[in-house]
C-alpha cells in the first residue's frame, strides 16, 4: 500500500501547503478537484486558505475516492476556523475560536484572542454571517484564558461597531461571574461611550450570560446545540458541543483528554473538530508537562482511536500542539490509527 502513496503539492490557486493523498491513481484528480471546489464560498468566492494537510484514504466501495460534496461545502452549514491556536503565541494562529455558520447566522465556540479580527477577515473573504456587528452568540467550552481572552473583545468591539443585541454567552459555572467582572472592568468605557459624544446604543454592550448543564442548551430555526461534558485536567466542568442543522452534524471537542462523550455524540457525524497534540513531540516534553498534558489533552494516537470509534466523515484538527513537529507529521501520526479523512485546520479554513 505504501508504494501507492502519492504526494501532491497544492501551491497556487489560493491553496497553500501540502496535501498527502493515498487514493488510487485513477481517483487522484477527482480528489484534488473536490478539495479545490470545497474552498468556495456559497457565492462562489474563493475563501482564503484551507486544507494545509489532508489525507484521503481509499474510499469505501462505490464512492471512488472523491471527497463527498457535503464534506466540502456543498450544503448550507459551514465550519469556519477563526482561531486554531493554543496558549502559545503563534502569530499564524489566533486563540481557539470556531464558527458554525448556517442560513446567515453565526454561532461561535470559544473566544480566543483575535476572534473579532479573524471574524472580520472571514467576512471580508465572503462569509457575511461573520461581519462583526452580527456576532451575538458564543458557546464557551471552559474558562481557560486561551479560550476566553477574546471575550471582552467580543462584548465591546461589535457594540462599538453598532451591534444593538446583547451578546449571548453560554458556558459553564463561572461564566456569569467572568462576564460581570469584565463589564466592571470596562465600566468607564461603557459610561463614556453612552454619556459622551459617541453615538453609542444603550443595549449592545450588555451580556446575556447563561450557565448551562449538559443537554440541549439552545435551539432556534437554524440549529440545535447540545453541550456534553469532557475531561480536561482539573477543570470541574468543560464542555464539548454538538451542532445539528438541517444538513450537517458537527461536533467540537473543546479542550479534552480522551472522552467517551465525544465518541457518543459524533457517531458518524459530518465533521469532528478535535484538539490534538503530537505523540512524538510529547516524548520530548518535561515530565511535569507530560503529566499535565496527558490529563488535559488528546494525543495523535488517542485521537486516531477516538475517530475509529466515532466515525466522522471528516476529522478536523485544531488547537494543535506541535512541539517541534509539522502539520504533515501530525496528520501522519493520526492516520497511523485512523483510516478516514483527516485535515489539519488553519485559521480561516472553511469546511
Ligand atoms: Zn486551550
Ligand atoms: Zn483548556
Amino acid at each position: 500500500m505504501e508504494s501507492e502513496r502519492t504526494k501532491a503539492a497544492c501551491h497556487g490557486s489560493g491553496m497553500r501547503g501540502l496535501c498527502a493523498f493515498r487514493p488510487s491513481s485513477t481517483t487522484r484528480h477527482t480528489s484534488m478537484t473536490a478539495i479545490r471546489s470545497g474552498l468556495r464560498a456559497p457565492a462562489g468566492a474563493l475563501l482564503g486558505l484551507s486544507l494545509l494537510a489532508c489525507r484521503v484514504e481509499p474510499a469505501p466501495a462505490g464512492s471512488a475516492g472523491a471527497l463527498p460534496d457535503d464534506l466540502m461545502g456543498a450544503g448550507r452549514t459551514r465550519v469556519v476556523l477563526l482561531g486554531t491556536g493554543t496558549p502559545n503565541a503563534d502569530p499564524e494562529r489566533m486563540g481557539p475560536a470556531v464558527a458554525i455558520v448556517v442560513n446567515g447566522a453565526a454561532y461561535l465556540i470559544d473566544a480566543g484572542p483575535g476572534i473579532v479580527r479573524r471574524a472580520a477577515q472571514a467576512a471580508r473573504n465572503g462569509v457575511d454571517a461573520l461581519r462583526v456587528e452580527n456576532l451575538d452568540a458564543v458557546f464557551l467550552t471552559h474558562l481557560h484564558s486561551d479560550h476566553t481572552l477574546g471575550l471582552p473583545d467580543l462584548i465591546f468591539t461589535p457594540w462599538v461597531l453598532e451591534r444593538t443585541a446583547p451578546l449571548r454567552v453560554f458556558g459553564p459555572s463561572g461564566t456569569r461571574a467572568m462576564t460581570e467582572h469584565l463589564l466592571s472592568a470596562y465600566e468607564q468605557d461603557i459610561r463614556i461611550r453612552i454619556d459622551g459624544l459617541e453615538p453609542a446604543n444603550h443595549t449592545g454592550w450588555q451580556v446575556d450570560a447563561r450557565e448551562i448543564v449538559p443537554g440541549l442548551v439552545h435551539q432556534d430555526e437554524n440549529v440545535r446545540v447540545t453541550a456534553f461534558p469532557v475531561r480536561h485536567a482539573s477543570w470541574p466542568t468543560a464542555f464539548g458541543y454538538r451542532f445539528d442543522t438541517a444538513d450537517r452534524t458537527i461536533v467540537v471537542s473543546g479542550d479534552a483528554a480522551p472522552s467517551e462523550s465525544i465518541i457518543e455524540q459524533c457517531q458518524g457525524c459530518d465533521v469532528l473538530v478535535h484538539e490534538v497534540y503530537s505523540e512524538s513531540g510529547f516524548a520530548r516534553r518535561p515530565d511535569v508537562w507530560q503529566r499535565y498534558h496527558a490529563s488535559a489533552h488528546t494525543s495523535t494516537r488517542e485521537l486516531g482511536d477516538i475517530a475509529t470509534r466515532a466515525r466522522p466523515k471528516l476529522l478536523l484538527l485544531y488547537h494543535q500542539l506541535f512541539w517541534g513537529t509539522t502539520e504533515e507529521d501530525l496528520v501522519a501520526e493520526v492516520s497511523n490509527h485512523w483510516n478516514g479523512l483527516v485535515a489539519s485546520g488553519k485559521d480561516l479554513s472553511v469546511y
